[in-house]
């Protein structure tokens, strides 16, 4: 039986930068069996390359140009793969790129270089109908400002989001309650988005997202607007849907503590990859 404490205890090495070699030399000085941490090993790498790819970014390249004589290298050459089932967290400072490298990944954006290969379909050539379609059907987002519609109580904006993939009206209600209800929401459907919390409210948001039941959710900053508390149990919300209903999840944050509680943390630097890094199997 592979031991789970030691596998934990490798990545944790290997995020620091500890090579295999030293790694291997220590387990063995504190008293673990070779073979014990050979199996360890083998363990990840068979892990780690089971893992399928959702969408495969190939080093790209996006640029604006916010007036004729400006141009901003947002991202210069990224390449990244998003595995089917992974909670993936992009970080790094503001201005790094986080946002652009999101929206090219949820296909909101398109890139002026490289591709973007969404379940194995290159997206580039795509027609803006083909790109809705895929949206609408497989990427949730959540974003920073929860960008709920104010006239609408919480059940009608989550039913209005399935309204538009062709969902039939009952049908809505139904699964718009039913999400709300997991979502801890049950008491406060019918509550307009300004008589509910920040946090409530982007639950609401989630609950949206969700109900479409999309490969992929994509969250930029959706803690921004919440005090520390309300952040973490939406983190812990997050990585909840990730595991019990199997979504593919990409959040975007600043914020260590919480960046560092997805599986695996991309650093991004000047529009650039600096780093990526395992801290979960
Ligand atoms: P982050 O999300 O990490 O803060 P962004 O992806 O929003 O970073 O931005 C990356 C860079 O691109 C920044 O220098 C930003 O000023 C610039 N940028 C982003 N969006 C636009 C835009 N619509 N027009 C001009 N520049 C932009
Ligand atoms: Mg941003």
């Amino acid at each position: 039986m592979i031991n789970q404490e030691l596998i934990d205890y490798i990545i944790k090495c290997r995020a620091l930068k500890i090579s295999n070699e030293q790694i291997k030399t220590n387990l063995i000085s504190i008293g673990w069996h070779n073979e014990l941490i050979n199996d360890a090993f083998h363990e990840i790498v068979s892990i780690e390359s089971q893992k399928l790819p959702l969408v495969r970014i190939n080093n790209i390249f996006k640029r604006y140009s916010p007036s004729k004589n400006i141009t901003v290298a947002a991202l210069n050459g990224i390449s990244l793969e998003v595995y089917k089932g992974e909670f993936l967290s992009i970080t790094g400072y503001s201005g790094s790129g986080k946002s652009t490298l999101l929206n090219l990944i949820g296909l909101i954006d398109e890139p002026d270089g490289g591709e973007i290969i969404f379940e194995n379909e290159d997206i580039k050539g795509s027609k803006n109908r083909q790109l809705t379609q895929l949206r609408l059907f497989n990427i949730g987002f959540i974003f920073q400002f929860f960008n709920l519609l104010e006239d609408f109580t919480a059940i009608e904006n989550v039913a209005f989001a399935l309204r538009l993939q062709n969902v039939g009206f009952r049908k809505t209600k139904e699964r718009a309650k039913e999400i709300l209800e997991v979502l801890g929401l049950k008491d406060k459907m019918k509550r307009y988005p300004k008589e509910l919390s920040g946090g409530e409210q982007q639950r609401v948001a989630i609950a949206r997202a969700l109900a479409k039941d999309p490969l992929l959710i994509l969250a930029d900053e959706p803690t921004a607007h919440l005090d520390f508390k309300n952040g973490q149990l939406l983190i812990s919300l997050l990585r909840e849907i990730n595991v019990k209903f199997k979504k593919t999840i990409v959040l975007v944050s600043h914020e260590p503590s919480f960046a560092e509680q997805a599986d695996r943390v991309v650093i991004l630097m000047d529009g650039k990859l600096n780093d990526i890094k395992r801290l979960r199997l």
